[in-house]
């Protein structure tokens, strides 16, 4: 193959691996169930806070995860929110987030008033690195009184927020057992990852506070929506008293305790959760089998490889992803117009957050692999149905 073919041979492979264009990004596939419980909504006017499927949405999802406790919010960015104060974060704390990631989670360390600080991400399961992330807190940091402190900014490092990139289940055995040493408290961004196990157990149970996201673009969806994913009782009680306004629960007086939040998530949302939960499983399957079709066009080509999933971990393959070798990674914007021009919807990664203009000034490790990767990297049309399509 000529190198300036790449573009549109990635075309070519693409349509033999799911059909003739166009193809989504990710599209959300709905069912009857979902449409029954949104009829029951209107019927009997619970389109709001007020409803039987919220508690049912969170009790299939608590099962489902294996999670003790989960409290389902009004998007992925409230929950992050709201684990990050339930975690103690406080004004003027640093929190360590990977360099490459959804601006969502830098901006919900803002929202308490802390400092997001980069680190760098893992080559292959593009993580945080739990050896990068030692090596730097090991360099920059002090231990003053139980509290890990940045030597250089001289505030305190309270927290560190794992995300398990595009759904695959990073190191976070690993993470966890670092972030013991320098006494940070862990939060799992799983908002890619409902439907991903590492060793069977389920992303975001890890730490004992996680994250998911049922946004329209995430693998189910509830419109809109997010879930915290807790294990002990104490901490999900404070979770739900924060995101209904901190009302001290009472029949009629409105009796508020502390500054809270709006981030119940509505019951018309808990209802199309509540039958997308029902279909979790075989859009699994349905996304592992795409992964499957793409990994069967794309193998020998030497120019990229696919990402798969990290070996101990069972991916919901939220995003199917290309990774360009470095010396291809001057072909992506040929790559990106190519495949967006034959109506394939591809996108690059994110800018890095180190990167964006919020951030500029904020503290951060080397993050080269981060800003390598961040150059390599294209998702594909990631839809479950796309393998339902004939060819
Ligand atoms: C989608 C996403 C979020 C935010 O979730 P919303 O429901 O869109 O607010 C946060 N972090 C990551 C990694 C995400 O992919």
């Amino acid at each position: 193959m000529q190198v300036n073919d790449l573009p549109l041979q990635v075309v070519e492979l693409i349509r033999q691996a799911i059909g003739e264009p166009p193809a989504a990004l990710h599209e959300p596939s709905f069912g009857e169930a979902e449409l029954d419980n949104l009829r029951s909504c209107i019927e009997t006017t619970f389109v709001s806070s007020v409803g039987p499927f919220v508690t049912e949405f969170e009790d299939r999802v608590e099962e489902y995860c294996g999670a003790p406790f989960a409290v389902a919010v009004s998007s992925g960015t409230a929950a992050l929110h709201v684990a990050l104060l339930i975690a103690g974060v406080k004004p003027g704390d640093e929190v360590l987030v990977q360099a490459l990631g959804f601006i969502a989670t830098a901006n919900a360390i803002s929202y308490c008033g802390a400092i997001p600080h980069f680190v760098d991400i893992d080559v292959d399961d593009l993580g945080i690195s739990p050896v990068a992330l030692r090596d730097h807190l090991e360099r920059v940091t002090v231990h003053r009184g139980g509290v890990t402190v940045n030597r250089v900014t001289g505030r305190p490092i309270t927290a560190v927020v794992p995300m398990h990139t595009f759904g695959h289940v990073g190191q976070i055995d690993e993470i966890l057992a670092v972030a013991s040493e320098y006494n940070l408290v862990v939060i799992e961004d799983a908002a890619e990852a409902i439907g991903s196990r590492r060793n069977g157990q389920h992303a975001g149970t890890f730490a004992g506070l996680g994250v998911l996201s049922f946004n329209g673009n995430k693998t189910i969806t509830t419109g809109g929506g997010g879930m915290l994913l807790l294990s002990e009782a104490t901490a999900a009680q404070r979770a739900r008293h924060l995101t209904t306004t901190a009302r001290v629960a009472h029949r009629w007086h409105f009796d508020h305790d502390q500054v809270g939040f709006n981030y119940r998530m509505p019951n018309i949302n808990a209802a199309i959760g509540c039958g997308q939960m029902q279909r979790l499983d075989s859009i699994v399957d349905l996304k592992r089998r795409l992964h499957e079709r793409y990994a069967a066009v794309f193998s020998g080509v030497p120019e990229f490889h696919l990402l798969h999933e990290p070996e101990g971990c069972r991916s919901n393959y939220w995003l199917q992803t290309l990774i360009l070798q470095e010396s291809q990674m001057h072909l992506r914007e040929q790559l990106l117009e190519a495949t967006n021009t034959a109506g394939f919807h591809t996108r690059p990664a994110w800018k890095l957050l180190s990167d964006q203009t919020p951030y500029v000034a904020a503290p951060r490790a080397d993050v080269a692999v981060a800003r390598r990767k961040s150059q390599q990297i294209v998702n594909l049309p990631s839809s479950p149905t796309l393998v339902q399509r004939t060819l």
